[in-house]
């Protein structure tokens, strides 16, 4: 894309995301105003029965609709070993959490879950999972909580070692139970200081039993918190934590600016990026990884570079992306900075 484009089309996605939240702010409009835009026009989808999932709205993302796992992954970017089953994606104990390949924000999430039907064990040990939020960072609990009581702030529904649920809406076990999320991610500066914590909504089956609370950092068995920095945007997960419980129509609906879609690579197709590239004869950029995150360096600055394809990472503070290929059996990466678009180097390290 040539560097005019590239600008040309920043400064339509600004005026866009202004325009949309000046549509939004009743100070700009009078009353009933027949020039205010109308709201996009988005099918609802269908709500689940006990017997059948339902359909998602037409503008979520849908994570599982009870055919494949392609969505998911294990946490360290492998395919899963969880099956799927009757429509329902289930735990196969041992075999680790799971997490999606992108990456979200803030975010409506629907989620489903039914634990084993028949009931074993007591208190944690009794259909225990849990649907998470920042990777592995922020637990929502899921657990078989009718007639099985257990501590308060560990109970279904609960923002696990954090808040009880206000209610317990819990339905018997092997019956569909559902989750309505909105989550808030938090919000970190440059220094890694904690600018705006994270917060839930929950409905518990339709019930509401967490209200726009705000998390006082990690969740955890043994110790709480504290945040520790990391991008807005990252993984939802789903625990193992050796029940099988089953899930069936997850879907996600993301809020606010989510901007381009992220994901989460695995470390192994992050370390195949790793190396020095050649530009010119005086010329070598040099990719990184720390963290899990990919960094080139480029006129002396390090920039941390997300990725929006398996192969396509961008950064966030300037308008830099690199893409890496393979061409004619090389390794090759064409970065674009600013007006210098495509630049092609090949990998010598
Ligand atoms: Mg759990």
């Amino acid at each position: 894309m040539k560097a005019s484009s590239i600008i040309l089309t920043a400064l339509c996605v600004t005026i866009a995301l202004r325009a949309q939240s000046d549509d939004l702010d009743p100070r700009n409009w009078i009353g009933h105003d027949r020039t205010r835009p109308l709201p996009p026009v988005v099918d609802p989808g269908v709500g689940s029965t006990p017997d059948q999932a339902g359909k998602a709205p037409s503008d979520a993302i849908v994570l599982f609709d009870g055919t494949n796992l392609s969505k998911w992954v294990a946490m360290n970017g492998e395919p899963t070993k969880w099956i799927v089953k009757d429509g329902a994606m289930e735990c196969v104990p041992g075999s680790g959490y799971v997490r999606t390949l992108q990456c979200f924000g803030d975010a409506q999430v629907h989620v489903e879950f039914a634990s084993p039907a028949k009931p074993e064990g007591s208190g944690q040990g009794r259909g225990n999972s849990g649907f998470f939020f920042g990777g592995m960072r922020y637990e929502i609990q899921v657990l078989d909580s009718y007639q099985n009581d257990t501590y308060a702030d560990g109970s279904c529904a609960s923002i696990y070692n954090q808040y009880p649920p206000l209610v317990n809406a819990s339905r018997p076990p092997g019956q569909w139970q559902s989750y309505d999320i909105l989550w808030t991610a938090p919000r970190f500066e440059s220094d890694g200081k904690l600018r705006s914590p994270a917060r839930v909504t929950l409905f518990h089956n339709g019930v509401l039993v967490h209200h726009n609370v705000e998390l006082i950092g990690d969740t955890g068995w043994v110790t709480r918190g504290p945040y520790r920095a990391h991008p807005e945007k990252l993984p939802l997960a789903i625990q193992d934590h050796g029940n099988p419980v089953r899930f069936r129509n997850i879907w996600v609906r993301e809020l606010g600016r989510p901007g381009r879609p992220e994901f989460f690579l695995a470390d192994k197709v992050l370390d195949g990026y790793v190396g020095k590239y050649q530009v010119n004869r005086n010329w070598i950029v040099d990719v990184t990884r720390r963290d899990g995150c990919l960094f080139f360096q480029w006129a002396g600055e390090d920039f941390l570079v997300f990725a929006t394809s398996p192969n396509r990472f961008f950064a966030k503070t300037t308008d830099v992306q690199v893409e890496f290929k393979t061409e004619n059996n090389e390794d090759v990466a064409y970065f674009s900075v600013g007006e210098d678009g495509g630049m092609r180097a090949k990998k010598v390290k």
